[in-house]
């Protein structure tokens, strides 16, 4: 292939225990999928579910460094289950959406806050809140060879020690494999595709100098220092 400038490089998350990586070709983020966290901010209607993207390039590997962004001073930490899809296809049913699952991490759906308020208020939308460089903090991926499908267990996050999302996936609206057949109905669902599913409450603000430390059972932990 004859590029006119150097490519870039494909993104990619770590293989836990590895040294094999999982290319990253779209990361879909799905919204409001914790009742507590719509109520917070101030939905409490049951819609099906919505998806935003983030670029593929905006992954920081845990252990590593968010840098604050420009043009905010409110920017909020999400802890996320994050399905990572082997098999593409669309139209995915329920029945059959597990069989597209390569593993599962864990990410920060990092936000703009500020941002995203005022695109909510002016119909605009949500590039600037959400698809922001380094927006995609990701811990290594776990293959569902190893274990399954999570269905349950404890999801956190904490600043600089103290807990300030604590939650359980049990708890999620849309299951993942409702989130798949949902998205699979809008895209077809390619390998390498991320799914970001949604936040419980407790979302909040980050500065810099903190450390973000978040975990979910079985699946494993995070630490990003925000700089
Ligand atoms: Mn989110």
């Amino acid at each position: 292939m004859n590029f006119v400038i150097p490519a870039h490089p494909v993104a990619s998350v770590e293989i836990s225990g590895t040294d094999e990586r999982f290319p990253v070709r779209r990361i879909y983020c799905i919204g409001r999928n914790y009742l507590a966290h719509r109520v917070e901010m101030g939905n409490d209607d049951r819609k099906p579910p919505f998806f935003f993207q983030k670029p593929a390039d905006a992954l920081v590997a845990s252990g590593g460094e968010f840098p604050y962004p420009p043009q905010s001073d409110n920017v909020h930490h999400e802890i996320e289950l994050v399905i990572a899809i082997g098999k593409g296809g669309k139209d995915i049913a329920v029945e059959d959406a597990l069989d597209h699952v390569y593993g599962y991490a864990l990410g920060i759906d990092m936000t703009r806050r500020d941002q995203q308020s005022k695109a909510k208020a002016d119909g605009k939308p949500w590039e600037a809140a959400k698809g922001f460089d380094h927006s995609a903090p990701i811990a290594p991926i776990r293959p569902v060879s190893e274990i399954g499908h999570p269905d349950a267990g404890r999801i956190w996050l904490a600043v600089n020690g103290e807990i300030r999302q604590d939650s359980d996936l049990n708890l999620q609206i849309w299951n993942v494999q409702e989130g798949i057949s949902h998205l699979s109905k809008l895209f077809e669902v390619m390998p390498g595709d991320l799914i970001y599913t949604g936040t419980p409450d407790g979302v909040g603000p980050i500065v810099a100098g903190d450390v973000m430390t978040g975990g979910i059972d079985g699946i494993g932990e995070i630490e990003i220092t925000v700089v």
